[in-house]
């Protein structure tokens, strides 16, 4: 585990989540694998909250989409500025992306950001294999990454499945993920494959139950829940 000085490079909005990419002060980025997080430390005051790394590793610096809630610590996130030092401590987590070839995504929300981490280190290293993202938002003009993952849908490197609760367009889901919406893109046989899932505490466990029914193993079965 290591703590470093990073200064912010680049803050963009999408929607009310904000993507900020930092880079650390002595140039060397911390190691880690895809799927952890952090601690993000405000210096002046110690205090800490912890977030998905949403870059993979094979970036020199880190990125991180944090929805912008009004909390005591998101509001410390809103007022940083490009340039602004913060610290970072870790990694830590046990949801770790280590190469496997047959896998099913599924994320809510900013429960994107490990998810996009384990994809981009994919595509770094071009591994080949069976991906599936399905992916929920309320609408398409809040969902973080949606060029970038329309772009690796587009090249095949995996299928997206897009969802919005709350607005219905052509050509995506509509309402929450769900067990009709995950067989209607998987394959019959799920035995082989491993899950990867973040979002709500509730939605990870429903869907858990309903890939373990499926076929997926238990222990194939990996998550994250926050919010
Ligand atoms: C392992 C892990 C990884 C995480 N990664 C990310 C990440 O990549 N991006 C990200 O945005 N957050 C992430 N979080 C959540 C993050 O750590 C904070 O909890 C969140 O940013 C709120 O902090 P706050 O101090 O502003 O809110 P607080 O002041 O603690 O709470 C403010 C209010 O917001 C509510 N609230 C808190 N969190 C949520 C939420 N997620 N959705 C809706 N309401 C909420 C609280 O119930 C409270 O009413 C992660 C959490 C964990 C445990």
């Amino acid at each position: 585990m290591e703590r470093k000085i990073y200064a912010i490079k680049k803050i963009e909005k999408v929607g009310d989540t904000k993507i900020f990419r930092m880079e650390p002060k002595d140039g060397r980025n911390i190691q880690f694998r895809p799927g952890q997080f952090v601690k993000i430390i405000n210096p002046e005051t110690g205090e800490f909250r912890p977030y998905s790394i949403a870059s993979p590793p094979e970036w020199n610096f880190l990125e991180f989409a944090i929805r912008m809630l009004g909390g005591k610590f998101t509001s410390y996130l809103d007022g940083l500025k490009e340039g602004d030092k913060i610290e970072v401590e870790g990694p830590l987590g046990h949801v770790q992306y280590g190469g496997e070839r047959k896998c099913i995504f599924v994320a809510a929300g900013t429960g994107i950001a490990p998810i996009i981490s384990m994809l981009r280190h994919v595509n770094e290293k071009n591994i080949e294999g069976e991906f599936y993202l399905f992916y929920s938002n309320k609408t398409k003009n809040e969902t973080v990454y949606f060029e970038e993952l329309e772009r690796m849908n587009a090249e095949g490197k995996v299928k997206v499945v897009f969802t919005f609760t709350r607005e219905e367009l052509p050509g995506f889901e509509h309402g929450r993920i769900s067990e009709e919406m995950v067989k209607k893109y998987l394959p019959a046989e799920l035995g082989e494959f491993k899950v990867f899932m973040c979002g709500k505490m509730e939605m990870v466990l429903s869907l858990k139950e309903i890939f373990e029914k499926l076929g997926v193993k238990k222990e194939n079965v990996k998550f994250e829940g926050w919010g």
